[in-house]
């Protein structure tokens, strides 16, 4: 099987001394489509910067040009988290270009298995601010290409922290079904379990929060309870990861107990899902500890591309299992009350 990555582009500009998010991830990250040994079967698709057209599928035109004038006047701290430099506005377009380069070459190819190694990373971008280290809400912004072309997209989120951007960005869109895993409480601080979706697009929204020191057994456990009924039930077209590693028990930022064993089980699952040759990309989201990165980037891909790649043990045994049924009913009872206001809507 063919993967197939965008071609490196210097971010290096991109970048705020002492900032986790560092242009090292980006290194971590393509030193692990290294270490699988590929050969030819490592394609890569060069970046072009994505069109506003492309941009405004989800983004404000106003947020645009209020980021690309901030970056011109020489950037600087948007909020306590997020920075951008001069530089940034081109590089954060090039990185979600990036993932519309891959996606236009599996398609041609209609095969492979497409991983987009970019920063920024995208999950938190709003349609209409920047935050949580993200300027542009890269996978959002390539789900909304391929929903432009008809296609029905599953995005599968297992970042540590909860995609509220693009939660916020196809919450009421039901040719997109959103799911996350993430640890709670944390930042963002949204993710409950009753958030479900807006009218138009009831329980095409699946959050499963995690307690901290959470294992891989709870999050597949919650994930096969929770979100597996819902992904059976939207048959997508097409699938994205918003591949974050930052739920590895070695990362800084938060306090999950995964392992790269998880990650490749989860990897695995989540391409159980894809319902052809050639529709599924990942993207890179968070993911600090650099060791982590690369080794749960090489487990993610040796378990979806089937080769020969070193990885830990899956985890088990942390808390969370009896949250499960909570998390369910809590959704339960969200979509309820959801279904309801809605018949009597049309009933009036
Ligand atoms: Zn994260």
């Amino acid at each position: 099987m063919v993967l197939v990555v965008n071609a490196a582009f210097d971010d290096s500009a991109h970048e705020d001394p002492g900032h986790p998010e560092r242009p090292d991830r980006v290194t971590a990250a393509r030193l692990a489509f290294d270490d699988l040994e590929l050969g030819s079967d490592l394609v890569e698709a060069p970046a072009y910067s994505a069109t506003r057209a492309e941009l405004t599928r989800v983004h404000d035109g106003a947020y645009l040009d209020e980021l690309g004038a901030f970056c011109y006047a020489g950037g600087g701290d948007i909020d306590p988290d997020t920075y951008a430099t001069y530089d940034s506005w081109a590089i954060a377009k090039l990185a979600a270009g990036a993932g519309l380069a891959v996606i236009e070459e599996l398609q041609r190819r209609r095969d492979g298995i497409g991983f987009i190694a970019v920063r920024p990373p995208g999950h938190h971008a709003l349609a209409n601010r920047a935050m949580g280290f993200c300027l542009l809400n890269n996978v959002a912004i390539a789900a909304a290409a391929l929903v432009a072309r008809g296609e029905r997209v599953l995005i599968v989120d297992w970042d540590v922290h909860h995609g509220n951007g693009t939660q916020q960005v196809f919450w009421d869109d039901p040719r997109v079904l959103y799911v996350s895993t993430h640890q709670s409480p944390l930042f963002p601080g949204s993710g409950t379990a009753s958030e479900v979706g807006g009218w138009h697009a009831i329980g095409d929204t699946v959050n499963i929060p995690l307690p901290p020191g959470a294992t891989g057994d709870v999050v597949r456990s919650a994930f096969d309870d929770i979100a597996v009924p819902e992904i059976d039930k939207f048959a997508a077209t097409w699938v994205l990861v918003s591949a974050g590693y930052d739920a590895h028990r070695a990362d800084p930022m938060a306090n999950l107990e995964l392992t790269s064993g998880d990650h490749a089980d989860f990897a695995r699952t989540v391409a159980g899902f894809v319902p052809g040759p050639g529709r599924l990309a990942m993207f890179l989201e968070g993911g600090y500890d650099l060791a982590a990165l690369r080794s749960s980037v090489r487990a993610t891909l040796a378990s979806v591309l089937d080769v020969a790649g070193e990885m830990e043990d899956p985890s088990s045994g942390g808390p969370g299992m009896d949250g499960i049924q909570r998390a369910k009913s809590e959704r339960g009872g969200a979509l309820e009350m959801m279904h309801r206001a809605a018949q009597e809507e049309t009933q009036q």
